[in-house]
């Protein structure tokens, strides 16, 4: 429900939020209106819960902390809102170019598909890295093979909460996630095709901005 309060109303809670606890008697007198002429706001202030009254003490502020508002903004963001485009190699491709793709799209981690276009698997630096120092030949080995694969591979899809997401990379200690939609193929087998990634950068930029936001 969205409560609108006329303009003395919104003047009345931004005097309370700045400098409440404060009497009737000295919000009256801030406004140079008798405190007979406030008491109907004052009424429909206390009534809908934004303000409360404590005898002997004055009128104090309880409507949403700046900390209520950020938690709640955060619920409600979902992944489709903030997903980066997907950087994605074919299984069969040479690790060698599972690299430069790596270097050339700026990524941490690349996502793997087979030939029929669904997600098979996802490749990380350390996957690289590990392969290019252990002597293999990088140019003939495919990228398939040292994957993690389908069905390991976490992700997570448009509508689920970036909160709930984000939660998925830390407790999984992965730097990113494919955001897929689920579909099945012709042996009704589950397939997911891949939409997008969600990255710790993306979780980083949307901390910035709520902390810019105020
Ligand atoms: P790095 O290896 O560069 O530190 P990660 O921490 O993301 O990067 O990856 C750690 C391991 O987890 C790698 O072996 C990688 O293949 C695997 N991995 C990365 N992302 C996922 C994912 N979404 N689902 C399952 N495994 C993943």
């Amino acid at each position: 429900m969205k409560l609108v309060f006329t303009k003395r109303q919104e003047v009345i809670l931004e005097i309370v939020k700045n400098e409440g606890p404060i009497t009737g008697e000295q919000i009256a007198e801030r406004l140079s209106l008798t405190r007979a002429t406030l008491r109907p706001d004052m009424a429909i202030l206390t009534m809908t819960g934004f303000l409360s009254a404590r005898p002997r003490v004055g009128y104090f502020y309880c409507g949403k902390t700046p900390g209520r508002l950020f938690t709640e903004k955060l619920i409600k963001m979902q992944v489709g809102d903030v997903k980066s485009v997907p950087v994605v190699v074919n299984e069969d491709c040479s690790v060698y170019d599972a690299v430069v793709t790596m270097f050339i799209a700026d990524v941490g981690t690349l996502f793997v598909v087979g030939n029929s276009g669904f997600l098979e698997g996802v490749l990380s630096r350390k996957d690289l890295l590990k392969t290019t120092m252990g002597g293999y030949d990088v140019h003939k080995l495919p990228a398939g093979v040292i994957m993690t694969r389908m069905p390991n591979i976490i992700y997570t899809e448009q509508d689920e909460s970036v909160w709930s997401a984000a939660k998925k990379l830390l407790t999984h200690e992965i730097d990113a996630i494919p955001v897929v939609v689920v579909r099945e193929d012709q042996n009704g087998r589950k397939k997911l095709e891949v939409l997008g990634r969600l990255s710790k950068t993306n979780i980083t930029r949307i901390f910035v901005e709520l902390g810019e936001e105020g």
